[in-house]
């Protein structure tokens, strides 16, 4: 099913399903097994050795994750993808495919606090070196990063918390010239707002547990792959996948052509690592994705509004929205986010980190919790929570303030949403005069 036949609402619904051939069950039938019995002995060879394209264990080969990997492969314009277990365990199986012990990788510095935690955390103990860069910095700056071990640029479409949209296709000029390719991180646009590999993305990644699933159920991740980078021409910087084995075996590039870093970080990578999806997790995915276009235009319009409103709120000192006209991402969200500029709303509380406290305190509708894309709305105060491992200064760098607070818009009653922030807002107002001074100044 090929994006130039059907529209998106409808690919969202019917790519890569494949029909049961025992029953004519209609959904994509959940194949909750481990593994799978071969018919011979040389089944069994060639399910293993890949000649025979049907699974042989659940690891890396479960039929119900390979049609939901097809159907977002399909949604995002690449060749094919892979499940996670998570968004994290993506973008770190997915570097850990790019870069070895001794590499660098670029990333721009507005990101979600679990990837610079990974980055700084993990990679670094591995001995892969990942640098942030302002992805808005000039050119210089950018070429001047670039080393001969640089092996990626990673990058969120719309960073989480703080919605600075990034120019993807800037970014990707600046990758392809150095020679490696630009990840993007998609979980916050979706690929119904925005499709990263149509602005020059070689490799696309989610957190599937937020809108794409849209339920809130289940923890999942993917990695999709555009089939356009071209590993052949910087062989040097990728041998594992553009040069011959050791024993002689031939490239990646050269077996499996435009699925050869996908093949690569299926049957080595995700092989090796073992972070497999749960089946019945990417069977509630697929669920979620069949509406995803009908919830994202709820999402989008509830976050337009609530953000409109928030902007016009005494104790409310900036909304971080680049759907709105006073946004410095304004003009760039409409070039790359033309339906709607996500769902995340973030602001900050006038009365800072005291006022933050009645703010969550005082909410009834909204869910208090970390966690994004649900049909509920979730609201947390990131500095004592996501950034509460952070100094003061860390979080200011990041463009945490002791009063932001995220929303995650869900798809209530628009106006029950508004009450809901109305009533927490006058909690904040009433206590203001109290609260001000002594306790804004602690620590968070
Ligand atoms: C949540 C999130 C992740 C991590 O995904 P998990 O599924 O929670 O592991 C990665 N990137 C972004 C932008 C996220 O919001």
């Amino acid at each position: 099913m090929a994006a130039a036949e059907f529209d998106f609402e409808t690919r969202q619904i019917h790519a890569g399903a494949t029909l049961d051939a025992d029953h004519g069950a209609r959904l994509t039938p959940l194949y909750q097994t481990a593994g799978f019995v071969f018919d011979s002995f040389d089944d069994g060879q060639g399910r293993f050795n890949g000649t025979i394209p049907e699974p042989a264990y659940s690891r890396t080969d479960n039929p119900t994750n390979a049609a939901v990997a097809r159907r977002l492969a399909d949604l995002e314009g690449g060749v094919g993808g892979l499940l996670t277990a998570s968004g994290t365990a993506a973008i770190a199986l997915t570097l850990n495919a790019l870069a070895a012990s001794g590499d660098h990788v670029l990333a721009t510095d507005s990101l979600y606090e679990g990837s610079r935690t990974l980055f700084a955390r993990s990679f670094g103990r591995q001995g892969v070196e990942i640098e942030l860069i302002p992805a808005d910095a000039p050119d210089e700056v950018w070429a001047a990063a670039i080393r001969p071990n640089t092996k990626a640029l990673f990058t969120e479409t719309i960073p989480n918390p703080k919605n600075d949209v990034v120019d993807l296709e800037r970014l990707a000029g600046i990758a392809h010239r150095g020679g490696f390719p630009l990840v993007v991180d998609n979980t916050v646009a979706t690929p119904f707002l925005n499709r990263p590999i149509e602005h020059g993305a070689d490799i696309v990644i989610h957190s599937t547990s937020k809108w794409l699933s849209g339920h809130g159920a289940v923890i999942g991740g993917v990695v999709i792959d555009s089939g356009t980078f071209d590993w052949a021409g910087n062989a040097d910087r990728f041998p594992e996948i553009a040069l011959p084995s050791r024993t002689g075996v031939a490239s990646f590039v050269e077996r499996f052509g435009r699925l050869a870093f996908l093949t690569y970080l299926r049957s080595v990578t995700a092989l090796d690592y073992g972070p497999t999806l749960p089946p019945t997790s990417a069977f509630l995915l697929l669920q979620g994705i069949e509406t995803l276009s009908l919830r994202m235009e709820r999402h989008v319009s509830n976050s337009l509004e609530i953000a409109q409103w928030l902007e016009h709120q005494d104790e409310v000192a900036n909304v971080d929205y680049p759907g709105l006209v006073s946004n410095p991402y304004y003009a760039r969200a409409q070039k790359y986010l033309p339906q709607g500029a996500g769902a995340v709303v973030t602001f900050d509380l006038a009365g800072g980190v005291e006022a933050a406290r009645v703010f969550i305190d005082s909410l009834q509708l909204i869910s208090k919790m970390t966690h994004l894309g649900d049909v509920r709305t979730l609201a947390i105060h990131t500095g004592s929570t996501i950034h509460g491992h952070l100094t003061e200064d860390e979080r200011l760098a990041r463009g945490i303030r002791p009063g932001t607070v995220r929303l995650s818009i869900g798809l209530e009653s628009v106006r029950d949403l508004r009450h809901d922030l109305e009533r927490a807002l006058d909690a904040v107002a009433a206590a203001a005069p109290v609260a001000a001074a002594p306790v804004a100044a602690a620590a968070v």
